[in-house]
């Protein structure tokens, strides 16, 4: 057996910087955008990547009652939090087993489709959540079995449908509109939610009573109206591990795809795409030594990326470079999703 290290913890040469002032301040505009509704949060995925034991204290500090994750698993870390009852799990019940769950942890299933409410009910029943599918064609129960007997009998708290489209103007988005307010007068339930962080910015009769925006939350932008209102919220920080000289003409990385036109100073930092820096960002991305912009040169390999430190003489091994990662322009850049940018974030960072 290798003796344990005693006192020293592995440092990670990766950083997620968290500015839960702006995740604060972000939950607070969306939920002046939201009207009379209240606003929840999804913290699904684990906030989206940035990690729930740092997001939702600073949601529920900002006033945040309602949480929403995906999974069953999702449920341990939230409720260590906030309570049980504030959570609500978007999947439902997929077998009794998570009904049994649901009832033992008292957080409150979305029921999507007849065979989750026969389920639920079956386990005993109690309050639960109700999807509603009004065209999104994904979870959730058709409008056309909204007058099946089983519904009747739910204890239905929040009554939700979701919005295909709302990062779009879209002739879907009146369309589920419509149905989901013809929805509110067939089956009973407590309260109403449709919007998601772009559906909140759709107008007031959007908002229902509860908004459950999640994008937005951590800096993503997915509509103009919210440009100057939405601030970054996640900043990944890497460290160079070791600067060299290259000659003009001496390429770099895998596949040589960058050759040096003149002498330059390069930097590996220890960042990759196992780390959710994909290789997208090859010859593409930016990183930021101090106020100056550094680009990403050569491919992104697994577990490193090189940039020109060229006119950053100052900057040497061990420092810190902060990666651009502001959502909406990192996103036309690489042309990944801002949803796929967040929740690609490694488990190497230390959050
Ligand atoms: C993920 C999710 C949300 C949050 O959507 P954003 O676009 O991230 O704001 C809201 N409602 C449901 C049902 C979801 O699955």
């Amino acid at each position: 057996m290798l003796p344990e290290p005693r006192s020293a913890a592995a440092q990670s040469p990766l950083r997620l910087v968290l500015d839960t002032e702006a995740l604060n301040a972000n939950w607070r505009a969306l939920k002046a955008l939201s009207g009379g509704a209240k606003a929840g949060a999804a913290v699904k995925a684990d906030a989206y990547g940035l990690g729930v034991r740092a997001v939702v204290p600073a949601l529920r500090e900002a006033g945040c009652e309602d949480f929403f994750v995906a999974h069953w698993i999702e449920v341990a870390p939230v409720a260590a939090l906030v309570p049980a009852t504030s959570i609500a799990v978007l999947h439902g019940p997929l077998t009794s087993a998570d009904a049994q769950f649901a009832r033992a942890s008292g957080v409150r299933p979305v029921i999507n489709s007849l065979a989750q409410a026969r389920l639920w009910i079956e386990s005993g029943g109690g309050p639960c959540d109700f999807m509603v599918d009004t065209g999104i064609n994904r979870l959730g129960v058709p409008m056309s079995e909204l007058g099946d007997e089983t519904i009747a009998s739910l204890d239905i708290d929040v009554l939700h449908s979701h919005l295909a489209c709302a990062d779009e103007d879209s002739p879907m988005n009146p369309l589920q509109l419509a149905r989901w307010k013809e929805a509110r007068n067939h089956v009973r339930h407590g309260r109403a939610s449709l919007a998601n962080s772009a559906g909140i910015v759709l107008g007031t009769e959007y908002h229902g009573d509860l908004t459950r925006p999640g994008l937005s939350l951590y800096g993503g932008v997915p509509r103009g109206e919210l440009v100057g209102v939405i601030r970054q919220v996640a900043r990944p920080m890497a460290a160079v591990m070791q600067v060299r000289q290259i000659e003009s003409g001496e390429s770099v990385g895998y596949n040589a795809t960058f050759t040096a036109r003149n002498l330059m100073r390069i930097g590996t930092v220890a960042i990759g795409y196992a780390d959710g820096y994909l290789r997208c960002w090859s010859d593409r991305g930016t990183m930021f030594a101090g106020g100056k912009q550094v680009p990403v040169i050569g491919r992104v390999s697994m577990d490193m990326t090189m940039v020109d430190l060229t006119a950053v003489p100052a900057v040497g091994e061990g420092d810190w470079l902060e990666i651009a990662y502001d959502l909406p322009e990192a996103s036309r850049v690489s042309g990944l999703s801002q949803y796929e940018l967040l929740t690609s974030l490694g488990q190497r960072f230390s959050r």
